[in-house]
Protein backbone atom coordinates (compact mmCIF):
# COMPACT_ATOMS: atom_id res chain seq x y z
CA UNK A 1 0.00 0.00 0.00
CA UNK A 2 1.44 3.26 -0.98
CA UNK A 3 1.27 6.27 1.53
CA UNK A 4 2.25 9.54 0.85
CA UNK A 5 2.80 12.53 3.50
CA UNK A 6 0.45 15.31 2.64
CA UNK A 7 2.98 18.65 3.12
CA UNK A 8 1.12 21.30 5.22
CA UNK A 9 -2.00 18.93 6.29
CA UNK A 10 -2.93 19.38 10.04
CA UNK A 11 -4.53 16.44 11.62
CA UNK A 12 -7.80 17.47 12.91
CA UNK A 13 -7.79 15.08 15.98
CA UNK A 14 -4.32 15.64 17.56
CA UNK A 15 -3.33 19.29 15.36
CA UNK A 16 -0.38 18.00 14.52
CA UNK A 17 1.23 19.41 11.26
CA UNK A 18 2.68 17.07 8.72
CA UNK A 19 1.60 13.86 10.29
CA UNK A 20 -1.11 12.94 7.95
CA UNK A 21 -0.81 10.27 5.10
CA UNK A 22 -2.98 9.66 1.95
CA UNK A 23 -3.54 5.98 0.52
CA UNK A 24 -5.56 4.69 -1.75
CA UNK A 25 -6.92 0.94 -0.76
CA UNK A 26 -8.30 -1.85 -3.37
CA UNK A 27 -11.16 0.20 -4.23
CA UNK A 28 -9.54 2.79 -5.16
CA UNK A 29 -10.98 4.60 -2.29
CA UNK A 30 -8.59 7.27 -0.35
CA UNK A 31 -8.62 7.30 2.64
CA UNK A 32 -5.95 9.57 5.09
CA UNK A 33 -4.72 8.80 8.08
CA UNK A 34 -2.58 10.42 10.83
CA UNK A 35 0.47 8.62 11.85
CA UNK A 36 1.05 10.52 15.58
CA UNK A 37 -2.64 9.64 16.88
CA UNK A 38 -4.10 7.30 14.83
CA UNK A 39 -6.75 9.16 12.72
CA UNK A 40 -8.51 7.78 10.34
CA UNK A 41 -10.53 9.09 7.33
CA UNK A 42 -12.53 7.87 4.47
CA UNK A 43 -12.50 10.73 1.56
CA UNK A 44 -15.15 10.66 0.28
CA UNK A 45 -16.10 12.17 -3.78
CA UNK A 46 -12.37 13.58 -3.47
CA UNK A 47 -10.58 11.37 -6.36
CA UNK A 48 -7.95 13.87 -6.92
CA UNK A 49 -7.62 15.06 -3.64
CA UNK A 50 -3.53 14.67 -3.56
CA UNK A 51 -3.65 17.02 -5.75
CA UNK A 52 -5.84 19.43 -4.45
CA UNK A 53 -4.65 19.52 -1.17
CA UNK A 54 -1.26 21.13 -3.16
CA UNK A 55 -4.26 24.01 -4.49
CA UNK A 56 -6.48 25.17 -1.95
CA UNK A 57 -7.64 28.27 -2.82
CA UNK A 58 -6.51 28.16 -6.41
CA UNK A 59 -9.38 27.28 -9.34
CA UNK A 60 -8.40 24.59 -10.64
CA UNK A 61 -7.20 23.98 -15.01
CA UNK A 62 -9.56 23.45 -17.19
CA UNK A 63 -12.23 23.72 -14.48
CA UNK A 64 -15.48 25.73 -16.02
CA UNK A 65 -18.87 26.39 -14.87
CA UNK A 66 -21.13 23.35 -16.11
CA UNK A 67 -24.84 23.05 -16.39
CA UNK A 68 -25.80 19.73 -15.03
CA UNK A 69 -25.84 17.54 -18.00
CA UNK A 70 -22.21 18.85 -18.82
CA UNK A 71 -21.11 17.36 -15.16
CA UNK A 72 -22.76 13.88 -16.20
CA UNK A 73 -20.17 13.70 -18.81
CA UNK A 74 -17.33 14.81 -17.43
CA UNK A 75 -18.26 11.85 -14.71
CA UNK A 76 -17.74 9.50 -17.14
CA UNK A 77 -14.61 10.85 -18.87
CA UNK A 78 -13.05 10.48 -15.34
CA UNK A 79 -13.84 7.07 -14.79
CA UNK A 80 -10.90 6.49 -12.49
CA UNK A 81 -10.22 2.82 -13.67
CA UNK A 82 -9.00 4.40 -17.27
CA UNK A 83 -6.84 7.00 -15.26
CA UNK A 84 -5.26 4.18 -12.94
ZN1 LIG B 1 -3.40 13.14 14.74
Amino acid sequence: MKRRFIAGAICPKCEQLDKIVMYDDDNHKRHRECVSCGFKELMLDQPDADELSTRVNQPRAGEKPLSHEDEVQVVQLMDPKKLH
